[in-house]
């Protein structure tokens, strides 16, 4: 059924949805209708290129449901976006706003390019054509988007404003992740990471670990893995290693992250920083340390990296990290506390909620406002994720997994199927 949806990653997430809803025993005819998307919207985006050619790229936008509210999630620009792979990120957005509270459904969107290899101008020129393919399709009621990977604060405004032009008024709203000069909220960026090392904190405390005196790796050294890093760093923790998908750097002395992060922020990528800690990247995710982070992309650990493995908090920032015969692995390691993705990373969605709550109202927070407000409603996910594991006698993932599937299913049942 549904053959459009295919790919490992999509088979990853229909593992998850099949495991969590044996959990859940949810009755085998409701089955597909809680697993497979509301709509998948494919859009061919053509554009011209500096050289006066013209160019072709495959853009999708997939809403899982709409259930609870707007659809809502990133949109990625990444060499291999497919549909099967944005499908299995909008499954994940669902759980992942349902297991935080947030009235929304799960949405992906993403466009087959590798956006390293476009002009300012190109780059602009994609953004603006995707969002006025997917016009009749979004909506601050319908779906909103964000950024993911590839995607910024700048491509989210050139979103707005394609959005808006159209409208012939200013809609806000219709996107998050915005710059806070274009109606966004202050604390966005820094969200995701932010909301990770909060959970890493709270980890650190379930299992009695000492940040101040522990150390970190974080592979991954974008819009999250970096905040990671500076704040881990600022607490005190020895971060022995980074990657991203330029350059990877290992020094057991620990790494000077301000140093890094400033050094990003004028090249973009880690490549060039230094030549003496330079490392294997492919050896990064299995160096000894105590709080490991995989904040790149999907599907990096497998089995045979689950097995070397030696950490003891697993915080998983990006989307899909671990694959389910890795996940296998881990069911048997009571040694790794894992905090999964679809709570580990929720702090990008959570303050995105509260951008556009600030939209609707035109009334803007404070920071604090913001990073209190966040802490709280990840808290809750936190407590709520491992206090139902042990319930359940699940593991962490499962918890939280089960926690966003049960809340979508409830809503759906009380609803009925129209007509
Ligand atoms: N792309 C981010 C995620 O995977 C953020 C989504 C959003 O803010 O809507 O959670």
């Amino acid at each position: 059924m549904f053959d459009i949806y295919s790919g490992p990653v999509f088979d990853m997430a229909r593992q998850q949805f099949k495991q969590a809803s044996d959990i859940l025993n949810i009755p085998f005819d409701q089955r597909d209708r809680l697993l497979y998307p509301k709509r998948a919207i494919a859009v061919t985006c053509p554009i011209h290129k500096d050289d006066g050619s013209t160019v072709v790229y495959e853009g999708y936008r997939v809403q899982h449901h709409l259930s609870l509210g707007p659809s809502k999630g990133g949109v990625r620009f990444a060499k291999n976006v497919d549909l099967g792979e944005v499908a299995a990120l909008s499954l994940w957005m669902s759980w992942k706003c349902a297991l935080m509270n947030l009235p929304y459904g799960g949405a992906k969107g993403g466009i087959r390019v590798d956006p390293y290899t476009l002009s300012a101008r190109e780059l602009e020129a994609l953004s603006r054509r995707f969002m006025q393919e997917l016009i009749p399709f979004v909506g601050p009621h319908v779906d909103v988007m964000a950024p993911d990977i590839g995607t910024n604060e700048q491509v989210m405004a050139w979103f707005m404003d394609t959005y808006s032009n159209d409208a012939g008024r200013t809609v806000t709203e219709i996107v998050t992740g915005k710059p806070v000069s274009c109606g966004g909220t202050v604390g966005r960026r820094e969200a995701t990471g932010r909301g990770v090392t909060h959970l890493i904190y709270r980890a650190a405390e379930v299992i009695n670990l000492d940040l101040s005196k522990s150390s970190a790796v974080v592979q991954g050294f974008g819009n999250v893995g970096s905040v990671v890093a500076g704040e881990l760093y600022a607490m005190g923790v020895k971060i022995l290693a980074v990657s991203d998908h330029t350059a990877a750097y290992h020094d057991s002395k620990g790494l000077n992250i301000p140093d890094i992060i400033n050094y990003v922020s004028k090249h973009g990528v880690l490549k060039g920083y230094s030549t003496q800690s330079l490392t294997d990247p492919k050896t990064i995710l299995t160096i000894k340390c105590d709080v490991l982070v995989p904040a790149a992309v999907e599907r990096v650990i497998n089995e045979v990296i689950a097995n070397k493995i030696d950490c003891k908090i697993l915080a998983e920032a990006a989307n899909g990290p671990t694959t389910i015969e890795a996940d296998a692995v881990f069911a048997q390691r009571p040694d790794i506390f894992i905090i999964p993705d679809v709570l580990c990373n929720s702090g990008g969605v959570t303050v995105s909620y509260f951008e556009w709550v600030q939209d609707l109202q035109q009334l803007f927070w404070e920071e604090s406002e913001v990073i209190d407000r966040m802490k709280k409603i990840m808290d809750k996910g936190f407590y709520n994720t491992i206090n139902s594991a042990k319930e359940l006698k699940v593991t962490n993932r499962m918890a939280a997994i089960c926690a966003g599937l049960k809340r979508i299913y409830m809503s759906r049942k009380a609803r009925g199927l129209f007509p």
